[in-house]
């Protein structure tokens, strides 16, 4: 019989025996980073988590160190019961829970600054997110010390900068991803998805639509400069109120496109209060 729910674990100490006790009988550790509000998107990560290595751990922290004061922290949706459910369901040995003002204790003065992967993109128009980002995973490794950490295609950029964070700072994990999971009409899933009313909702599809027609337009020998202005009118007429951005970029190290070499085009535009990424591979992979 599977548990109801997979046990929390709120405290560095508690946590650190459990590490140690799964280290001392060999087991492999696999880690999922998470804010929570749990959907098909992060459970695809999970069990992604449980092929990869003997003992899954979740972590769920809504990061105060990558919201800026304007953004959306204090609403940020907080499900633990119903993630703790879900997680016991697909199967995972541990959720990871700390307080902030454990994860942040006084006197707290340390960031992680990416640059390379970081610059541009989210990066312009989120100042501090990827300090935040970084500076909390890398602290979420050495809770944890996985050997395979998880994260998805949906945060692309997010995805590269954790990378080149365990590349140069020559972090002893694997980083493993899963492409974005979707809704059927093509709307990645999201925990902010909540936050769009109907209308929004009926609109926000015309992302990942746009994305799909950057790739046809530059695949048959558009310009990306083109290709992507074109993709900015489109979404502007499907009802996205601003575009923050969308752009074509080398695939692994997000430097300008070259045609021919992996691309990822990115995008983030907002319904109303809700601001919404995307992306999706073009060219060779
Ligand atoms: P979040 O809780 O939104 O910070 O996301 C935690 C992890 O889940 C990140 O690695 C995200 O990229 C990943 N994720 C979120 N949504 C999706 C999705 N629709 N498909 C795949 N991965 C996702």
């Amino acid at each position: 019989m599977t548990p109801e729910s997979v046990k929390a674990v709120r405290r560095l100490k508690e946590l650190r025996g459990v590490i140690a006790g799964w280290r001392q009988a060999g087991e492999s550790i696999a880690l999922v980073p998470t804010m929570g509000a749990l959907h098909e998107g992060h459970l695809a990560l999970v069990k992604l988590a449980r092929r990869k290595a003997r003992c899954t751990v979740v972590s769920i922290f809504v990061n105060p160190l990558q919201f800026a004061p304007h953004e959306d922290f204090s609403r940020y949706p907080r499900e633990e019961a119903a993630d703790r459910a879900k997680l016991a369901e697909i199967g995972c040995d541990l959720v990871w829970a700390p307080e902030a003002t454990s994860m942040y204790g006084e006197g707290f003065a340390t960031r992680v600054e990416p640059g390379g992967a970081a610059l541009g993109l989210e990066g312009d128009f989120r100042p501090h997110f990827f300090a935040g980002v970084a500076t909390v995973c890398l602290k979420l490794f050495h809770q944890t010390m996985p050997d395979f950490a998880v994260f998805g295609e949906k945060d692309y950029q997010q995805l590269c900068v954790i990378r080149q964070l365990v590349r140069d700072l020559d972090l002893p994990l694997k980083i493993v991803s899963v492409p974005t999971v979707r809704d059927a009409d093509g709307l990645a899933l999201s925990s902010r998805n909540v936050y769009l009313s109907p209308r929004e909702r009926a609109v926000a599809p015309a992302l990942f639509r746009t994305l799909e027609d950057v790739v046809a337009r530059v695949g048959s020998g558009e310009s990306s400069i083109d290709a992507t202005l074109t993709g900015r009118r489109m979404l502007e007429r499907a009802g996205f109120t601003k575009v923050d951005y969308i752009e074509v970029r080398h695939a692994e190290t997000l430097a300008p496109y070259v045609p021919g070499e992996p691309g990822r085009v990115l995008a983030a535009a907002w319904l109303g209060k809700t601001r919404l990424i995307d992306n999706v591979p073009l060219g060779p992979t």
